[in-house]
């Protein structure tokens, strides 16, 4: 048996290189990670500007008390630059964003001014106020996005408002998945007795294609030693990693593991968790292979504690932490000490903090607990029987990306 902690490290560190760099444009890049920092090539704001609709004034022209009276010489809406200087006595009219003109270093806005024809009267009001000095956001050269971040919605932004319209990300992975088993069908075909639907290959891919990888999806292969042999020669030959689920019991019928020996490197490891403890881990060529055990629930949780972070570094992230933090147990909770447990948890904020409870039942092959769960309740080796009250860690199912 080897510890959570242990099987991650070992994985991690049979995974010595990421996918190599392309260039695509920004528009498709969201979910990609940068394959290399990102410089600003100017600064942002690359002038400076109005935060406000109103009127640009020189500092000396801003009364004390009472109103000054200022000449209106020009309206700037947003999008063109005023060529001329100011004088003191001049003011003029200014949209947000427009860049400031040569002289004025303060905006009143439009709702403290009294316009009178081609005159304004302005209150007293802070020098410097309303304008969005050059370079406040970012300066020209600063490097802006790191290699191995994850592009969201905001970092996409950021790269067009440089002026970028491709980017340079790592490619995504390509993922074989694959079930095994006699039993297995495919959904859509009838159903003999003792036949069950697949339904790994649809909770691994759909785990596959949310952390941005490109899934393949290799069908089920019956327990045969040939073909599932022959499939996963195929598998390696077009994929960065492969994925099967089932046959790494200690059946007869538990062929993954042999037929991994015959055709590649295997290790066979008896992970000390709850649920999903079989775990196969090798290699075919160049090809990662991770064997995943056949209970529904076991074959997701493995993914995200094993599959999960090595995806991520082939990917190039460098942050493979899942977010957690600590809930109040709402209900006791059974739990073996000496090994990891892993419940599936339906956690709420109320007006108490954060709480979370568990969904029922929570044997390895009741996927309806993955269902009702939004997130995974992980109880580390050392601890007990959990009572109602006690803080536990919790890790939300959306924060896995
Ligand atoms: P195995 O490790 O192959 O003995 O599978 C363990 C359990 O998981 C058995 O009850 C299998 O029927 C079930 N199982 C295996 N593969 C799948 C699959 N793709 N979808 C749903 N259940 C499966
Ligand atoms: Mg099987």
């Amino acid at each position: 048996m080897i510890s959570v902690s242990d099987g991650q490290a070992r994985i991690l560190g049979q995974i010595a290189r990421t996918t190599e760099p392309e260039t695509i444009p920004v528009g498709e890049a969201l979910g990609r990670v940068l394959a290399g920092d990102v410089t600003a090539p100017f600064d942002v704001p690359p002038a400076d500007n109005s935060a406000v609709d109103g009127y640009a004034v020189h500092g000396e022209a801003i009364p004390g008390e009472g109103r000054a009276r200022l000449r209106v010489v020009a309206d700037l809406p947003a999008g063109s630059v005023f060529e001329g200087a100011l004088r003191p006595g001049e003011t003029i009219r200014i949209m947000t964003g427009a860049p400031m003109p040569a002289g004025p270093d303060t905006v009143v806005p439009q709702e403290l001014v009294e316009r009178e024809g081609d005159e304004v009267l302005i209150p007293p009001i802070a020098r410097e106020a309303n304008v969005r000095k050059r370079g406040e956001d970012v300066r020209e050269g600063e490097a802006v996005l790191r290699a191995g971040a994850p592009l969201r919605a905001q970092e996409l932004g950021l790269l067009a408002s440089l002026g970028f319209a491709t980017v340079t990300v790592h490619r995504r992975p390509r993922v074989a998945v694959l079930s095994t088993g006699d039993e297995v069908v495919e959904p859509g075909l009838p159903r003999k007795p003792g036949q069950i639907y697949d339904a790994n290959r649809f909770s691994l891919r759909g785990l596959v294609e949310g952390l941005g990888c490109e899934a393949f999806d290799l069908g089920i292969v019956p327990d045969v030693r040939d073909l599932l042999k022959a499939r996963l020669l195929e598998a390696a030959g077009v994929a960065d990693v492969v994925l099967t689920s089932g046959g790494v019991s200690v059946g007869i019928y538990d062929l993954v593991k042999d037929v991994l020996s015959e055709i590649g490197g295997i290790d066979f490891w008896q992970v000390n968790m709850q649920p999903g403890r079989p775990l196969a881990v090798g290699r075919i060529g160049e090809t990662h292979f991770f064997g995943l055990p056949g209970n529904p629930v076991a074959s997701m949780l493995t993914f995200s504690l094993f599959v999960r972070p090595a995806l991520l570094r082939l990917m190039g992230r460098r942050d493979l932490e899942p977010a957690r933090f600590w809930a109040v147990a709402t209900e006791g909770m059974r739990k073996k000490a000496g090994r990891r447990e892993f419940k599936r948890g339906i956690l709420r904020h109320t007006d108490r903090g954060w709480e979370v409870s568990i969904t029922g039942p929570q044997g390895s092959g009741i996927l309806t607990s993955m269902v009702l769960a939004n997130c995974l309740i992980v109880l580390p080796e050392e601890r007990g029987e959990v009572k109602a009250g006690e803080l536990v860690l919790v890790e939300p199912f959306n924060a896995l990306g």
